[in-house]
């Protein structure tokens, strides 16, 4: 396919700009070291006007329509954007900086006008639509077939089908929803880095353990305190520090800095930018003929309408708060028996939880921390890849990377075909945005030769002190795997449009590869062999293994509460038609009290730092939820057999999920694998409510 030819400046800058040259280093990775933030700028000018001429060219063939000629040019243009983009946003969100932040208030705009450009295109849509027309007569192949009707479809909910001035409109209503995104992201960050308590001396540090001492220690030597203890707004440090700290007044403290994130006044308080979303997602659902902006993102998802999710969520939210409510009663007991005589508050729910699981299961925290060294966790997550998927991870030290704490790995089948590479990033740091999550660099598919993935890990733990092992407690034990599962989704992928790849698939079943996952972490089979003890090196006793069983459900009333109740937020906010006047205290506190929340949790994101509604997860944080009908259901399969490693049970899992990108119906790929739909009852199971 033609491309306009290069103008001289542009043959200049695609020769110096490291990020628009062909990649030299193993596996084709992107040379890290060599990119400056000065050059993101010119490479994303180039790459926007290549983008632009490809899509102009496509739309003003004189030709008729074809698959090739529209569908499979499509599919290849753009290839040179989503090489800076994905270097670029990975690390804005990674391993951030002052000049990556200014270029990324800059972009965001723009990228958002460009891809509206596209989708918004006349003549473009009219040449898709021809073919979406004359698609049973095309003779196109079931993955051809699928890639013209979610491309057709893709068009119509950008607005592709409405007149001028509504087209128009969209394209601003997504301008600006970029930039206030990118600042509302930003400015979570900043109250994150501006924040951190230095501990002093024993009488600070009572009841916190070894472990936690150690990367509190460490924290405070990245801050520059040597010789001190400092917790930050990291989940993982802030987190155990409720958890174990004996200082009320401290908890309180780490609470509410915790919790009042995107909410501190000045320049970084979010909530006037998101009641500006709120309201521009309201007009976007409007001129897009849908009541509210969650009928509109859910007519994509298995969902399909907020009804269904409320179904869900009103089968799973009384069970949670009565079950809540009882494990209140026992921790306020347990406070009294200390003798205590406040009311449980909000900072100590995860410190008396903490001893009512020492007393009732006789598990300890750090206990079960002790033997789970990180080294060893990945191995076990390798492991479990290689078990079911056939997968081994080798590690290479060749590979470029974008921060001394990144490792690669190169993926190849038991065979030796190659996979893809595999970047793990496990600790926090203050120019990573908090929590875990898994993208791309790269993404799979066949359109221009066997384009193997490289995709990410990166996650927010605490690192141990120096030469010592780093310790994970067993939830950031669970999110290892849980990203890995993302991973393995992007390593598999087997697909040939790129549009179908990896983890494009809807947002309410993309959570099942992940979640699925994590439970391989919990079986006997895998932490016996993997989960030894730092020092001595001793596998897990049995003992521990039989209190972990038993107190698999222990909170699971505190934790359904948190999760359901922002999902529940962002369920009502997306359901607004009119945000005038719109207060965001108020709302959230007048959903919370017709809800029945009870007034020791808050929701595990409240509004003004709840970052999933800002990218892709808006109205459809229910997705968590949704997933896990699947994952308990699809685990089941395996428990079935008899051999949670089942190989034909791992086939389907492969074939159908793991590999499948959005190659088919999600519903029918579930089946698929399955044999039949899924049902609720394992998740009610799983979580402890029935
Ligand atoms: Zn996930």
């Amino acid at each position: 396919m033609a491309i306009a030819r290069s103008t001289p400046k542009r043959a200049d800058e695609g020769r110096r700009n490291p990020l628009l040259a062909s990649w030299r280093t193993p596996f084709k990775a992107p040379p890290f070291k060599a990119i400056a933030p000065g050059d993101y700028k010119p490479a994303f000018d180039i790459a926007l006007q290549t983008h632009k001429e490809e899509i102009a060219e496509i739309a003003g063939r004189a030709a008729k329509p074809t698959f090739a000629n529209t569908i499979v040019a499509l599919e290849k243009s753009g290839a040179l954007l989503s090489k800076v983009a994905d270097v670029f946003f990975n690390l804005a969100s990674a391993d951030t900086n002052a000049a990556l932040q200014a270029v990324e208030r800059r972009m965001a705009p723009r990228l958002a006008r460009h891809q509206s450009a596209i989708l918004l295109n006349r003549k473009l849509f009219l040449r898709i639509a021809d073919l979406y027309e004359r698609r049973a007569g095309l003779g196109l192949d079931a993955e051809a077939m699928r890639v013209l009707e979610c491309t057709y479809k893709n068009f119509v909910r950008a607005g592709a089908r409405l007149d001028a001035k509504a087209r128009k409109r969209i394209a601003e209503i997504h301008t600006e929803l970029a930039t206030l995104g990118t600042a509302f992201t930003q400015n979570v960050l900043a109250d994150e880095q501006a924040w951190h308590m230095i501990l002093e001396g024993e009488r600070d540090l009572a009841g916190l353990p070894p472990s936690l001492r150690a990367s509190a220690a460490q924290a405070a030597l990245e801050l520059g305190q040597p010789g001190k203890h400092a917790i930050t707004l990291a989940r993982s440090s802030v987190e155990p520090f409720l958890q174990f700290s004996a200082r009320r007044d401290l908890r309180e403290d780490a609470w509410k800095a915790w919790s009042k994130r995107g909410e501190n006044g000045g320049k970084t308080d979010n909530r006037a930018i998101i009641v500006r979303m709120i309201g521009l997602r309201a007009e976007l659902a409007r001129l897009l003929g849908f009541e509210t902006f969650a009928a509109y993102a859910l007519e994509d998802t298995m969902a399909k309408t907020p009804a269904a999710v409320r179904a869900l969520l009103d089968k799973v939210w009384p069970a949670a708060l009565r079950r809540a409510r009882a494990e209140r009663d026992a921790l306020e007991a347990r406070a009294r028996a200390d003798g205590e005589n406040f009311k449980i508050a909000a900072w100590d729910w995860r410190y008396y939880a903490e001893k009512e699981r020492k007393a009732r299961y006789d598990l300890d925290e750090a206990e079960v921390r002790g033997y789970l060294v990180l080294e060893k966790v990945l191995d076990a997550a390798f492991d479990t890849a290689g078990r079911l998927f056939g997968l081994v991870f080798e590690e290479r030290g060749d590979v470029p990377v974008y921060h001394p704490d990144v490792r690669a790995w190169e993926v190849r089948t038991k065979a030796g075909e190659p996979v893809g590479l595999f970047y793990g990033d496990y600790y926090a740091r203050p120019s990573k945005r908090s929590g875990a999550w898994m993208s791309s660099y790269r993404t799979q598919q066949k359109l221009t030769g066997n384009v193997r993935p490289i995709v990410v890990n990166v996650m927010s733990v605490a690192r141990g002190a120096p030469d010592q092992p780093t310790l994970l407690s067993f939830d950031d034990a669970r999110t290892l795997f849980h990203e890995l599962g993302h991973g393995l989704h992007g390593l598999l992928s087997d697909v040939t449009y790129p549009s179908l790849a990896m983890t494009n698939v809807l947002r309410d079943f993309v959570e099942l590869p992940s979640q699925l996952y994590e439970h391989w972490l919990s079986r006997p089979e895998v932490l016996k062999r993997f989960a030894r003890h730092a020092e001595t090196g001793k596998p897990i006793p049995q003992r521990l293994l039989d209190r972990l069983e038993a107190a698999r459900t222990f909170n699971q009333g505190f934790q359904t509460v948190e999760y359901t109740a922002s999902t529940l937020l962002d369920l009502e906010l997306h359901s607004l038609v009119d945000t005038k006047g719109l207060d965001i205290d108020a709302f959230e506190s007048e959903i919370l009290a017709r809800i029945g929340m009870p007034a020791e949790i808050i929701p595990r994101h409240r509004i003004p730092h709840f970052q999933h509604i800002i990218g892709g997860y808006a109205a459809s944080y229910y997705c968590y939820l949704w997933s896990e009908v699947m994952d308990a259901d699809a685990f089941a399969a395996f428990v079935e057999t008899g051999n949670v490693f089942d190989r034909k049970t791992a086939t389907r899992l492969k074939k159908h999920i793991y590999a499948a990108g959005n190659r088919e119906d999600a519903l029918d790929a579930y089946v698929a694998f399955r044999g039949r739909a899924p049902e609720i009852d394992g998740l009610l199971r799983k979580r402890g409510l029935v």
